[in-house]
C-alpha cells in the first residue's frame, strides 16, 4: 500500500523501511495529487537495492494545468517590481540553508551519493540563488541621450513568460537551481520536470518557495518522463525551455522545442579530458584525478574520465592510482567515512558493468577492476567500485562514448600537441583540464583548446554563479550557457524604446530614413 507523502517530509521517512512513498506534482501552490490512472515509476534506494516508493509520471492534461498555472501567475509576477522578486529570493536561499541538512538527505536516499556530497551540490545551487538576489542590477538597461534631435533612447529586459526546466538525475537540486532561481527573478514564471529518478527534493524546493512568499503558480512541478517533456516542448503558451541532461535528448529537445518556436539551452554529456604534463606535481595530479574520476562515483557531468598523461611520467601515475583507487571507501551515503556511493540504478549499474567489459574485450589494460568490489555488508545495492584502465585507445569503446560511472582511463601520448588534438577531436567538449607548472603550456592550452570550461590545475573547473556555465560541441545545443549573465540573457528579451516629447523639435513629416541630423 503506497501512502500519500506531502512536499517536506523529512529524509527519516525516505529511509524507514516502513513507508513507501508516493511523489506526486506540484500544481499552483499545492502538492497536486496524481490522476487514479495515472502512470508510475518505482523509487529505489540505491544503496540498498530496495524499492522506496513511486513517483507518479504526468499526463499531457496536467502539463496543461501546471502551464496554465503559471501563465495566469505570470501577468502578476512580470509585473512585480524586480526588488520585491528579489526579497522572496533572500528568504529562499534563508530556508534552503536552514532546510540543507533535510534536503542533501532527499538527495542521498535517492541518488545514492554520499552526504557531504549533497550537501556541496546544494550550495552550489545557493550561489545562483545569491547571485539571483542581485538580479536588478542585471535587468537596467542601457539609455542614450540625445540619440536624435529631442529624443532620448533606452534598452530595458522584460521576462519571456513560462519557462521550463528539464533535469537529470545526477544534481537533483543544483541543476533546478541552476535555472529556476534566475528565471523566477527576471520576472518569468516557472514549470520544473525533474528527473523522475530522484524527484523528491523538487518538492521539498517548491514548498520552501511557497514558505519564502513566492505566489501561488510561479514556481510549479510536474514529474515524468517522455511523454510530459514532450507535451512540454509542444505547448503553445511554454516560451522557452532549458534542458540539461544527455546527448542524444539535448539534441532532440533542442530540435523539437526550436521547431515549436520556443527559445531553448540544452546541456548534454560529456567526456572530460585531464592532460598531465610531465612538469605536473603528481601528487597534485594523483588526489586530483582520484576526487574528480570518483567523486559522486563518476555520475558528474564535469567528472574527470579520460587522464591523457603526456610523456615517462606514465608509469608514475599509474603506479600510484593502482595502489589508491582500490582503497576508495565504496558504500551507503549515509555512513561515516564512505567515500563513494551507489549508482543510481541496477540499469546503470548493468550499463557501467558492460563498458569495463567492453573495455576489457578491446584490448585495454584494466589495472584496477571495481566488479570485485563487494558491496558492503552484502547489500544488494548497485555498488561498482573504482575501476582503472590503462593504454586506453582513442577507437575504443570506452574512450569514445560518455559511461558515467566510476571508470577512469589513461591515453598515453608522447607531446603536448597530442594531447591537445586528442581533446579537441572529442565529440564532447563540456569541460576539460591541464595539471602542469609551465604557465606557457596552460596558457596556449587554454587558448587552443576546444572545450566550454577549462581548468589550469583545477580538475573539475564548474564556474562560479557570477560567470555562465557550459560547454562546446556535443556539450551544448543552443546559443546560451547557463545561470549567470547568460542566464539572465537568455530568460530576458531586449526592447529598444526610442523617446520624444511633443515639446520637441516639430519638423513636418520626413519620408527619409531618420538620421541623428
Ligand atoms: P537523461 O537524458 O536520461 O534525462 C534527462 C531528462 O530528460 C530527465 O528529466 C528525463 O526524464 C528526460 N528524458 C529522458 N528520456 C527522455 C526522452 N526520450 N524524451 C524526452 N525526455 C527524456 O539524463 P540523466 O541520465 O538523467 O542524466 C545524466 C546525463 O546528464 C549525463 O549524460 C550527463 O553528462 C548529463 N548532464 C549534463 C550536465 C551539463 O551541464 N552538461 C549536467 C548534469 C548532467
Amino acid at each position: 500500500m503506497v501512502q500519500a507523502r506531502q512536499a517536506g517530509a523529512s529524509a527519516e521517512e525516505f529511509t524507514s523501511k516502513a513507508a513507501p512513498i508516493e511523489v506526486g506534482h506540484w500544481i499552483g501552490g499545492a502538492v497536486a495529487p496524481p490522476r487514479a490512472d495515472a502512470r508510475h515509476a518505482p523509487l529505489w534506494n540505491p544503496a540498498t537495492g530496495r524499492q522506496r516508493g513511486r513517483v507518479a509520471l504526468a499526463t499531457p492534461e496536467e502539463v496543461d494545468a501546471a502551464v496554465t498555472a503559471a501563465a495566469n501567475a505570470f501577468a502578476g509576477w512580470g509585473a512585480t517590481p524586480p526588488v520585491r522578486r528579489v526579497r522572496v529570493m533572500f528568504r529562499f536561499r534563508d530556508l534552503v540553508e536552514t532546510h540543507l541538512d533535510e534536503l542533501a538527505g532527499l538527495i542521498v536516499a535517492e541518488h545514492g551519493k554520499i552526504f557531504s556530497d549533497a550537501k556541496g551540490e546544494v550550495q552550489r545551487g545557493l550561489e545562483v540563488v545569491e547571485f539571483a538576489c542581485g538580479i536588478p542590477q542585471l535587468l537596467k538597461g542601457e539609455y542614450s541621450e540625445q540619440a536624435g534631435p529631442g529624443i532620448d533612447a533606452h534598452s530595458v529586459r522584460q521576462p519571456l513568460g513560462v519557462c521550463v526546466g528539464i533535469t537529470p538525475f545526477n544534481f537533483p537540486a543544483m541543476v533546478p537551481m541552476w535555472m529556476f532561481p534566475v528565471a523566477i527573478a527576471c520576472g518569468n514564471t516557472f514549470v520544473l520536470k525533474p528527473s523522475e529518478r530522484d524527484p523528491s527534493a523538487s518538492l521539498l524546493i517548491a514548498q520552501l518557495l511557497r514558505s519564502a512568499g513566492l505566489p501561488d503558480g510561479v514556481f510549479n512541478v510536474v514529474q515524468g518522463d517522455r511523454e510530459a517533456v514532450e507535451a512540454l516542448l509542444a505547448h503553445p503558451k511554454v516560451a522557452a525551455v532549458s534542458f540539461v541532461g544527455s546527448t542524444a535528448i539535448a539534441r532532440s529537445v533542442h530540435e523539437t522545442a526550436s521547431r515549436h518556436g520556443k527559445r531553448v539551452q540544452a546541456l548534454g554529456g560529456a567526456k572530460n579530458h585531464m592532460v598531465v604534463m610531465p612538469d605536473a606535481d603528481l601528487d597534485q595530479a594523483v588526489d586530483a584525478l582520484v576526487g574528480a574520476a570518483y567523486g559522486s562515483a563518476g555520475e558528474r557531468c564535469m567528472a574527470v574520465s579520460v587522464a591523457v598523461v603526456v610523456g615517462s611520467v606514465a608509469d608514475a601515475l599509474v603506479a600510484r592510482l593502482a595502489e589508491r583507487v582500490p582503497g576508495i571507501r565504496v558504500g551507503a551515503g549515509t555512513d561515516a567515512g564512505v567515500e563513494m556511493g551507489p549508482l543510481v540504478t541496477a540499469a546503470h549499474r548493468e550499463r557501467v558493468l558492460r563498458y569495463i567489459d567492453a573495455g576489457i574485450e578491446e584490448g585495454a589494460k584494466l589495472v584496477v577492476d571495481g566488479r570485485e568490489t563487494a558491496a558492503p555488508d552484502g547489500s544488494d545495492g548497485f555498488f561498482v567500485g573504482g575501476t582503472l584502465f590503462d593504454h586506453v585507445a582513442p577507437e575504443m569503446t570506452i574512450y569514445r562514448d560518455e559511461i558515467f560511472g566510476p571508470v577512469l582511463s589513461i591515453v598515453r601520448v608522447e607531446s603536448f600537441e597530442q594531447a591537445l588534438t586528442l581533446a579537441n577531436n572529442h565529440e564532447y567538449g563540456n569541460g576539460v583540464a591541464i595539471f602542469t607548472r609551465d604557465g606557457d603550456a596552460a596558457r596556449e592550452f587554454a587558448s587552443r583548446v576546444q572545450a566550454g570550461m577549462v581548468g589550469v590545475n583545477v580538475p573539475i573547473p564548474v564556474p562560479m554563479a557570477f560567470h555562465s556555465f557550459g560547454g562546446w560541441k556535443a556539450s551544448l545545443f543552443g546559443d546560451h550557457h547557463i545561470y549567470g549573465p547568460e542566464g539572465v540573457r537568455f530568460y530576458t528579451k531586449l526592447k529598444a524604446v526610442m523617446q520624444r516629447w511633443p515639446t520637441g523639435i516639430r519638423a513636418g513629416a520626413d519620408f527619409s530614413m531618420p538620421t541623428s541630423h
